[in-house]
């Protein structure tokens, strides 16, 4: 528990399902109140209410699609309408697809970049916004992924979001850091959530996924979590501008975990 986020507020977006829900859950049970976001699954986010409630915290669905300015200021008014406050931003909504990238529709590469990428711009454009209007110190946490530094073939529209997203989040934690607002990421290696669910229930693809992390499993979206609520508290304020992979080595070279090389 930290106990300097007992009555915080929070916006998580794409919080039905998946990392979303259980930051959502685990901000809960550090009595935060959240805005939970989703595009569509709507029975999703109701879930993700009731964990939140059940764990301590307050919580409010809201649909809205974090890729438009009016997707995000409607979770901005909704904040301050429920909870009369933002104190942090969670850029969690995303999503991936695999293309020969000579095959990549761009239509499929504009999609990815507007969620992955520009969602997170414009989501972090209105919290800082809102921030300064108040006047208040605030946080901004992105999901980013390993993949803003492991080249990832076949997803390369994957990987050009989430290297910019690196690229942006340290722009904006230096630009913002004499105010006290601290942006950071979060950098999650093969995490099991529906993004993946398919290719996990194969056990081949699944082992393969294994032998490329050194710890040897996949990670839980807990873990991901407890992450999330570390660098949303006070124990990090001297933190901004990083990523905090939770990959289970992932970002480690595994290629070389048998001395090889
Ligand atoms: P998920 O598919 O379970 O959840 C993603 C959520 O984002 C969904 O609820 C989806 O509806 C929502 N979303 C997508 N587009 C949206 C939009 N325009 N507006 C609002 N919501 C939208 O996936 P997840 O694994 O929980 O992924 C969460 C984040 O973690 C993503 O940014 C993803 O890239 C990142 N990530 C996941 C993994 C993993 O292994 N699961 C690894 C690295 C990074």
């Amino acid at each position: 528990m930290y106990t300097d986020l007992k009555g915080k507020v929070a916006v998580i977006t794409g919080g039905s399902k998946g990392i979303g829900t259980a930051i959502a859950e685990r901000l809960g049970s550090e009595k935060m109140h959240v805005i939970i976001n989703y595009r569509s699954d709507e029975d999703g986010a109701d879930e993700a209410v009731e964990l939140v409630e059940q764990a301590g915290g307050k919580a409010v669905a809201v649909q809205s699609d974090v890729s438009t300015e009016e997707g995000i200021e409607c979770l901005i008014k909704a904040a301050v309408k429920h909870f009369g406050t933002i104190d942090a931003w969670i850029n969690n909504a995303g999503m991936e697809n695999q293309h020969p990238t000579h095959q990549l529709a761009l239509e499929d590469w504009q999609q990815v970049l507007d969620v992955n990428l520009t969602g997170v711009f414009i989501g972090s454009k209105a919290a800082l916004a809102y921030f300064i209007k108040e006047d208040k110190p605030g946080v901004i946490l992105t999901i980013s992924s390993v993949h803003e530094q492991i080249p990832w073939p076949t997803f390369a529209h994957y990987t050009a979001s989430k290297f910019g997203v690196k690229g942006f989040t340290q722009a904006i934690a230096m630009e913002y850091a004499s105010r006290n607002i601290r942006v950071n990421s979060i950098g999650p290696g093969a995490i099991e959530t529906p993004i993946n669910a398919e290719k996990f229930e194969d056990d081949q693809q699944r082992a393969e996924t294994e032998q490329m992390i050194p710890m040897k499993r996949i990670g839980d979206p807990k873990e991901v979590a407890a992450a999330a609520a570390w660098l949303l508290s006070n124990e990090a304020s001297y933190v901004t501008g990083v990523t905090l992979f939770v990959d289970g080595g992932m970002t480690l070279y595994p290629a070389f975990q048998d001395g090889k090389g």
